[in-house]
């Protein structure tokens, strides 16, 4: 892809809204400081930063003609999500679009959606500064672990245990033991039709998660790993005249 990849950061917008501690750690919003990370690495051509509130909850036509690759937080609000732009979005993604799903977007419409299960999960947030959290590499040879070390270690997270209610990933790429004794499948991988899907786990609103280095790099090689890839003429499905002569 030449010309570069064009992202869109879809952020609820909500905890930075309402939650002193939010504003706190994200002065630009969650979604704006995965933005601002993002427009500084080689490879992105642009990225547009999205929310609920904005006209026509940031999903119009013309926002996503101009997204190869978009990131998912929400949390609060995923009902408010209309099914129209769920659908859209879903779409988008069955033809090429990338799709990140970080945190607790595992329970939003385009998620459940393009995974067709509940995608339930275990989780507790322990006091005021949660528990330990080890994110293993268990696919090294991904272009999703590119730069990073054996593992990640965040000092204070929320809990996700299994079992997580989604299919099995074509490609596991990171298991995440937490402090309290659970296990996790922190990063996972599908192809949905022409599209790409990863599931990233690390955002809790709380916790300055998106401020760390490696945390960003598994984001930005996730992005790249999710770009569409275009075949020369694309391709045909439905009724199908033969190649060859048929007797
Ligand atoms: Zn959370």
């Amino acid at each position: 892809m030449a010309a570069g990849i064009r992202v869109t950061v879809w952020n609820e917008g909500i905890h930075e809204k309402e939650m002193p501690r939010c504003q706190e750690i994200y002065p630009l919003g969650m979604g704006g400081t995965i933005g601002a990370y993002l427009r500084q690495q080689p490879g992105i051509a642009s990225v547009h930063c999205s929310q609920l509130d904005d006209p026509e909850q940031g999903l119009s036509d013309e926002i996503l003609d101009n997204t190869d690759v978009m990131t998912w937080w929400g949390h609060k609000a995923h009902d408010q999500v209309t099914d129209e732009n769920a659908r859209r979005v879903q779409e988008r993604v069955l033809k090429g679009m990338g799709l990140i799903v970080l945190h607790s977007g595992h329970y939003s419409k385009p998620f459940t959606s393009l995974m067709g299960t509940r995608c339930n999960l275990k989780w507790r947030e322990h006091g005021e500064h949660g528990e330990k959290e080890r994110i293993w590499v268990v696919d090294p040879a991904h272009p999703i672990v590119e730069g990073l070390p054996e593992y990640i270690e965040l000092p204070n997270t929320e809990m996700y245990g299994e079992p997580f209610g989604i299919p099995q990933p074509d490609q596991l790429v990171f298991i995440s033991w937490f402090q309290g004794g659970e296990v996790f499948r922190s990063g996972c991988c599908w192809h949905k039709e022409a599209g790409r899907v990863f599931y990233f786990k690390p955002g809790h609103e709380s916790f300055p998660i998106y401020h760390n280095e490696y945390v960003m790099k598994v984001i930005y090689n996730a992005v790249k790993w999710a770009a569409p890839v275009r075949m020369a003429n694309g391709y045909t499905q439905g009724n199908y005249q033969p190649l060859e002569k048929l007797d």
